[in-house]
């Protein structure tokens, strides 16, 4: 039969590119990846034979082979798992379906040194094979299907496909190796690659050597093990495997839980944040497994979305084995496992935070911003989330816990104060902020689109009501800075003429403000916007302003500030000359706006009055 010639995508070739030339260190790590897609290849097809018995084909010793061949100087991987039919193989070995890898390839620097350690973090799985093989030829049948596959490539930019006789169902991947890399003919070296990457696959590894077969690895599920009785290696190896994640496992918690239900868990938080953490439909990457068989990685409820960054497995004992996805859905031992999950990996969170908190700051800075939808939509959850969370704030650099924040709160004050913004330099310059930092009062800085949201939903913490310093008054008269401080000992005392300066500046603006006042917030600058009580903060409406969701703005507030020298000689103008307020009041409204980073309604005419 013919043989059609196709072009890798273009990102594989460059990854391909990267890959041969690397002078990677661990190369021996191919040999991991491929029994890594080996092993998922026999889950899927042993799950699907529950439904489908005859797609196993009277062969359920489901397991993986390796095989040398001294003389043609080939390393051959097998499987008798799910196999792949013509498409799968152009679309699966042609192309890269994980967004991280893509992402990671956007990243790349031309550095090749700097470029494999990036690429390391997010794996090139089956390309991996190009670091020790010249030549790679993958033969495969579908399980259920009779056409066999042939798939080659040099790894050079294309690959070729053509149909192929006898092949049995499985995959069987063929590495012509590399000049240099004869190690990896040798069994010994093997097994230990082997012993030390794959151990812990719950299938039997099997190789012929001398006259016997012998499984080189441990062949039972790893999590079923006690954990005394598994390595920190282990579980980053089974890590790496069940998560398709290169990086550390930040946290790993294995635990069997017993009484009404039953189920074992082996579940990781990973240290680097997954480039897909964000996509709207917020799925999580949890196995479910039923009494050791692969059931799917798609169990909706599992855990709740705001903790889809775990990765790793649950092995349900209660659960029927020929479970369907929709018999999942909704279903009340899902439901109860999802319980039990979320109670362990909180507890689990908790102490982390309070035992190592320069961890949990990484932690936090990966997840946390996932974990706040938690509270906004899982009151269940929301008091241990609350003890969760951690903060920039105006005070120093560092996190903090909303604890932390209560316990420095100055005499006097009776809210935990906050600012929304994008970006963290510009919340921290923000004028808005000048009157609590001359007294000392710490305002927290929030820069997640769903703080808005949380705080809000939330109100209060400890009974102290959250209150955004862009919103209603500021309420500064009455906190003492320093505690023994009368509050109000040392508030100045506004300029004669500022009630008069107001009244202009409202009737010049009556079409653009909602009101015009003296402000509290203000120590340098000498005018600021801020929301009315009741009105949407303003950073909110900025949001939905960019996603288009609002079509009615609110207006602000214009406050001045009385001590500022240009209010001040404001202040002092003579009747005749207070006409000319009105240009005034117009510029520093626009003023105003620019330190919002807001646009002009009318860049010329704030030119024409300057
Ligand atoms: P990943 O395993 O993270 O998906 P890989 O590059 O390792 O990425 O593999 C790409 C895809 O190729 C797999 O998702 C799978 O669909 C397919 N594949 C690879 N090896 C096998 C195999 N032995 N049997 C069946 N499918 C395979
Ligand atoms: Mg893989």
């Amino acid at each position: 039969m013919s043989e059609d010639r196709l072009h890798f995508q273009a990102e594989v070739s460059r990854l391909l590119e990267i890959v041969a030339r690397s002078l990677y260190s661990n190369k021996e790590v191919f040999l991991r990846e491929l029994i890594s897609n080996a092993s998922d290849a026999c889950d899927r097809l042993r799950y699907a034979a529950l439904t489908e018995p005859s797609l196993s084909e009277g062969d359920g010793d489901f397991h993986i082979s390796l095989s040398v061949d001294k003389t043609a100087r080939t390393l051959t991987v097998a499987d008798n798992g799910i196999g792949m039919n013509r498409q799968e193989l152009i679309e699966n070995l042609g192309t890269i379906a994980r967004s991280g890898t893509l992402a990671a390839l956007d990243a790349l620097s031309g550095d090749s040194k700097k470029d494999m350690q990036l690429i390391g973090q997010f794996g090139v799985g089956f390309y991996s094979a190009f670091m020790v093989a010249d030549r790679v030829e993958v033969f495969s049948r579908r399980a259920g299907e009779m056409q066999g596959w042939r798939w080659a490539s040099d790894g050079r930019g294309e690959f070729t496909v053509s149909a192929d006789e006898d092949v049995p169902r499985g995959t069987r991947v063929v590495l012509h190796l590399a000049d240099g890399e004869d190690e990896f003919l040798d069994e010994g070296r093997l097994r230990h690659v082997v012993k030390t990457h794959s151990d812990h696959i719950a299938l039997p590894i099997r190789m012929h050597i001398g006259e016997a077969d012998e499984t080189l690895n441990r062949a039972s599920a790893l999590w079923t093990r006690t954990r005394s009785e598994v390595g920190a290696d282990e579980y980053k190896e089974f890590y790496h495997h069940v998560a398709h994640a290169f990086d550390e496992p930040w946290l790993t918690l294995h635990f069997k839980a017993e009484g009404t239900i039953e189920y074992s868990a082996l579940i990781f938080v990973p240290t680097a944040q997954p480039f897909d953490l964000f996509q709207p439909e917020r799925k999580h990457r949890l196995k479910l497994y039923v009494r050791r068989v692969f059931v799917t990685d798609e169990a909706e409820g599992l855990v709740p979305p705001w903790l889809r960054f775990l990765r790793g497995v649950v092995d349900s004992e209660d659960l029927p084995l020929n479970v369907s996805r929709e018999m999942l859905q909704g279903s009340p031992l899902v439901a109860k496992i999802r319980q039990g999950l979320t109670k362990r990996v909180l507890a689990e969170l908790g102490k982390k935070a309070n035992d190592e908190p320069d961890s949990y700051a990484g932690f936090w800075e990966a997840f946390g911003a996932v974990l706040k939808e938690g509270v906004y939509e899982d009151v269940a959850y929301r008091d241990s989330l609350l003890d969760l969370l951690r903060f920039r704030s105006s005070e120093d650099e560092g996190w903090h816990g909303l604890e932390t924040y209560v316990g420095r709160m100055k005499p006097g004050q009776e809210a935990i104060y906050y600012v929304t913004g994008d970006d963290m330099e510009a919340m921290r310059r923000s004028p808005h902020l000048e009157g609590f930092r001359a007294k000392g009062v710490e305002v927290l800085l929030l820069s997640d689109p769903v703080d808005e949201f949380w705080v809000t939903a939330v109100g209060t913490f400890r009974e102290k009501p959250f209150k955004s310093v862009t919103r209603g008054a500021a309420d500064l008269a009455k906190i003492a800075a320093e505690p023994g401080d009368e509050p109000e000992a040392d508030a100045p005392v506004p300029p004669a003429g500022i009630d008069r300066l107001i009244a202009l500046f409202k009737v010049a603006l009556k079409d653009e403000v909602k009101d015009v006042r003296a402000s509290e917030r203000l120590t340098d600058s000498p005018v600021c916007l801020v929301a009315d009580d009741h009105d949407m903060d303003i950073h909110l409406e900025r949001m939905l302003k960019q996603h288009r969701q609002l079509a009615v703005p609110s207006k602000r507030i214009l406050e001045i500030n009385p001590t500022h020298p240009l209010v001040s000689r404001l202040c002092g103008l003579s009747e005749s000359e207070a006409a000319r307020v009105q240009d005034m009041a117009h510029l520093l409204l626009d003023q105003a706006r620019i330190v919002e980073g807001d646009p002009l309604p009318d860049p010329s005419a704030f030119s024409r009055r300057l």
